[in-house]
Order: C-alpha cells, then sequence, then structure tokens
C-alpha cells in the first residue's frame, strides 16, 4: 500500500488512470460535503438524530411512519437546492468518457445523475431519497404531493393505485438491499482494472464489501478520503486529501481521458 496526501498520490492515481480500461467509481456520503450535504460520522451529523427507525417497525407502526416521513422532510428542509460539486463532475466526466463503466454509491442524494450521469450508469446500493415508493407495488410516488398530503392530512401516506405503505425510496435498517442493484454492483466490482472508492468510512457492510471484492480479485484499489479509512491496509493506494481538489486537478491536467484514446 502507498499512502500519500500530497501531489505524489495524486500523480499516483493519474498514473493508474492512465492505465485502467474499465473503472468502477464507489462513492460515499463525502463526495457529497462539499455541496452542503453532511456526511455521516461527522460530529453532529444531523443523520444520526433520533433514534433509527428500523424497517420492521416501520412496516408495524403507523406512529413510526409518520415520524420516519417527519424526520425525512425536515432533513429535506436542510439539503434543498444541494448542487453536485467538482467530485461528482470529474465522475462525470470519466463515465461519459468511457473510462468509469459504473459508480457504485452508498447516496441517497441524487447527486450522481444531477451531474449528468445517465442513471443506468449510477448503481444506488442504498436507494434514493428524492422519490417515494409503494412497498406493495413498487409504484414511485412524487415527494412533493406525499408531503403535501401528509401535511394536509397527519397520515402517514399510502399508495393511491392499491392502499400499499408508501416509504422513501431509501433502504432503513433491517431493510434488504436491492437484489437488481447488488447484483449490478457485483458484476461491474468484477469486471473492472481499477476501484476507485471516494468518500467513505467504508465500514457500512454489505456496501463496503465491493472494495474488498475488488481487491480479492486482484483489481488495483484506490482509496481518495480526508482520514484514515478501514480498508486502507489493502489498498494499492490511499490518498488523503480533500475530494474535489484531487478529482478536479486530474481532471483538468488530463481532460476527460476518452476512452477511444487507450485502445
Ligand atoms: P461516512 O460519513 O461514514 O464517511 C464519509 C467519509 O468521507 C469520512 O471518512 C469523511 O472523513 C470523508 N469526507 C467527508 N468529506 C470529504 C471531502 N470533502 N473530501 C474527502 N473526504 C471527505 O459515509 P459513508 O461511508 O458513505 O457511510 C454513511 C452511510 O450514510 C451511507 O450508507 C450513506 O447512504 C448514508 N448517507 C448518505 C448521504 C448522502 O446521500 N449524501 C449523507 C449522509 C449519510
Amino acid at each position: 500500500m502507498i499512502r500519500y496526501s500530497g501531489s505524489n498520490g495524486i500523480a499516483q492515481l493519474e498514473e493508474f488512470l492512465g492505465m485502467s480500461r474499465s473503472v468502477v467509481g464507489f462513492t460515499g456520503a463525502g463526495i457529497s460535503t462539499e455541496s452542503g450535504i453532511p456526511d455521516f460520522r461527522s460530529p453532529d451529523s444531523p443523520w444520526k438524530r433520533g433514534t433509527p427507525i428500523p424497517f420492521d417497525l416501520f412496516l408495524r407502526s403507523e406512529e413510526a411512519r409518520r415520524e420516519a416521513w417527519r424526520r425525512k422532510f425536515a432533513l429535506d428542509d436542510l439539503y434543498r437546492g444541494a448542487k453536485p460539486n467538482r467530485g461528482h463532475a470529474a465522475l462525470s466526466t470519466l463515465v461519459a468518457g468511457g473510462r468509469m463503466s459504473a459508480i457504485i454509491t452508498q447516496n441517497i442524494d441524487g447527486l450522481h445523475q444531477a451531474s449528468g450521469v445517465k442513471p443506468e450508469k449510477v448503481i444506488e446500493l442504498h436507494g434514493n431519497g428524492t422519490y417515494a415508493i409503494c412497498l406493495s407495488c413498487e409504484l414511485r410516488h412524487d415527494l412533493a404531493r406525499v408531503r403535501m398530503l401528509f401535511e394536509e392530512t397527519g397520515a402517514a401516506p399510502r399508495c393511491a393505485a392499491c392502499g400499499g405503505i408508501v416509504k422513501s425510496g431509501t433502504i432503513s435498517f433491517g431493510q434488504a438491499l436491492p437484489e437488481s442493484a447488488m447484483r449490478r454492483a457485483r458484476e461491474r466490482t468484477e469486471a473492472c482494472d481499477l476501484f476507485l472508492a471516494v468518500g467513505s468510512s467504508l465500514v457500512v457492510y454489505p456496501a463496503a464489501a465491493f472494495p474488498a471484492l475488488a481487491k480479492h480479485r486482484g483489481v488495483r484499489l484506490v482509496i481518495l478520503n480526508r482520514e484514515p479509512t478501514e480498508l486502507d491496509s489493502i489498498a494499492d493506494l490511499v490518498i488523503h486529501g480533500e475530494i474535489g481538489d484531487v478529482l478536479s486537478f486530474i481532471l483538468e491536467r488530463r481532460g476527460p481521458m476518452p476512452k477511444s484514446s487507450i485502445e
């Protein structure tokens, strides 16, 4: 493992990118802090306010559902208008150039798609908080309408089509991760030759199993984060730095690195 905090690490990452045909990006809450959305583990994280509401309690209890919606809308108010930042833009450029085959993300903020990455290239392991979904018929519901109904009636919303329980599109504690996202993430991880983990403490499983799987399959593993992570010891390169600074510097210097230039 090589650990860098300055320009040497950036040069090494540039070299790895230049040698790679298929990069997988893996992102955590750290990529969105520059957009004003705090990460999970920072002191005073708003994501940790209140005891978590596990999925089975959400299913069982109308009051738990109401509390989950109250918290959801309070968080939405804090980050309304958050826009993709330099880190999102850099990864989006790598995807557009064909160098990055997919972005596996633990984030629920939809900012990779907002930065221009096609939805089919974003693999969301923990769902997406920008819409709601019926747990029975899987119909998507517009959040603004769900909120309006909730505020008007005070009742946790039900699906207009089938009467099922409506929930934010995110995955709760105790809720199974989406099977198709897990399968696609595994396929991409097994097929790539560089795995770039950005802005994650790499402690949340099963998500953190993907960088470990990449390494196990002989894929080069790079970790970019401002502080040490759980998987630094198995990485080929660890860069301790600010995501926006590091990724935008590389992209500005090297340009989008279209795939055709390496074939
Ligand atoms: P985490 O909070 O555990 O780790 C984030 C890491 O990013 C930290 O180690 C932090 O030091 C680093 N970091 C923060 N800003 C950075 C920057 N600008 N440059 C470099 N490093 C930076 O987050 P996680 O590993 O993603 O796990 C948290 C869980 O919470 C995930 O499941 C995620 O779904 C959820 N979450 C999502 C969001 C979001 O969608 N934006 C926000 C908070 C939490």
